[in-house]
C-alpha cells in the first residue's frame, strides 16, 4: 500500500525506533506514547484489520506479541501491560494498518481505568452468544 505509514515504515522510508523486526513483522515506538516503552507491532504484509490478515501472517505476529509484551513490561519495570488492536475507526483506528499496541503499566498509574460495564438483561446474553456463532460459520 503506497501511502500507508506503517508500510512505509516497515519498507524504511521512514525512520521509527526499532525494538524488534525480522521477515513477517517490525516493533517500533509509538510515536505518540502513553507511557515510556509504548510499543507497536505490525505485520509487514499489509492488511488492516486482523480478521483481514492471512494465517500465515498472523503466526508469526502473535509469537512474537507474546515476546514482545513481556519484553516491553520487564524492560521498563512495569506490573503488567495492556495489549490494544483498535479495529474501525469507531473503535479508535485512525492508521489502517493493522497493530497491537503494547502499554507497559504501574500498579495504580491511572493511564486508564477499566471499561464500564453492565449486567445483560435475561435471556439477551443467550441471544447475543447465538447471533456470533452464526456469523463464525459463514
Ligand atoms: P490507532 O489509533 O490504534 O490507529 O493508533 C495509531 C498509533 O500510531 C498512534 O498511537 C500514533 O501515535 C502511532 N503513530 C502514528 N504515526 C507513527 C509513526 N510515524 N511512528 C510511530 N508511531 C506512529
Ligand atoms: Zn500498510
Amino acid at each position: 500500500m503506497s501511502d500507508c505509514i506503517f508500510c512505509k515504515i516497515a519498507a524504511g522510508q521512514i525512520g521509527s525506533f526499532k525494538v524488534y523486526e525480522d521477515d513477517h513483522v517490525l516493533a517500533f515506538l509509538d510515536i505518540g506514547p502513553i507511557r515510556d516503552g509504548h510499543t507497536l507491532l505490525i505485520p509487514k504484509h499489509h492488511c488492516s484489520r486482523l480478521e483481514d490478515c492471512p494465517p500465515q501472517a498472523l503466526e508469526p505476529l502473535m509469537a512474537r506479541l507474546a515476546q514482545l509484551a513481556g519484553a516491553v513490561q520487564r524492560a521498563m519495570e512495569a506490573d503488567g501491560y495492556n495489549i490494544l488492536c483498535n479495529s474501525g475507526r469507531a473503535a479508535g483506528q485512525i492508521v489502517e494498518h493493522l497493530h497491537f499496541h503494547i502499554i507497559p503499566r504501574k500498579t495504580g498509574d491511572g493511564v486508564f481505568k477499566h471499561w464500564p460495564s453492565f449486567q445483560y438483561p435475561e435471556g439477551r446474553a443467550l441471544q447475543v452468544a447465538e447471533k456470533i456463532r452464526q456469523k463464525l460459520k459463514k
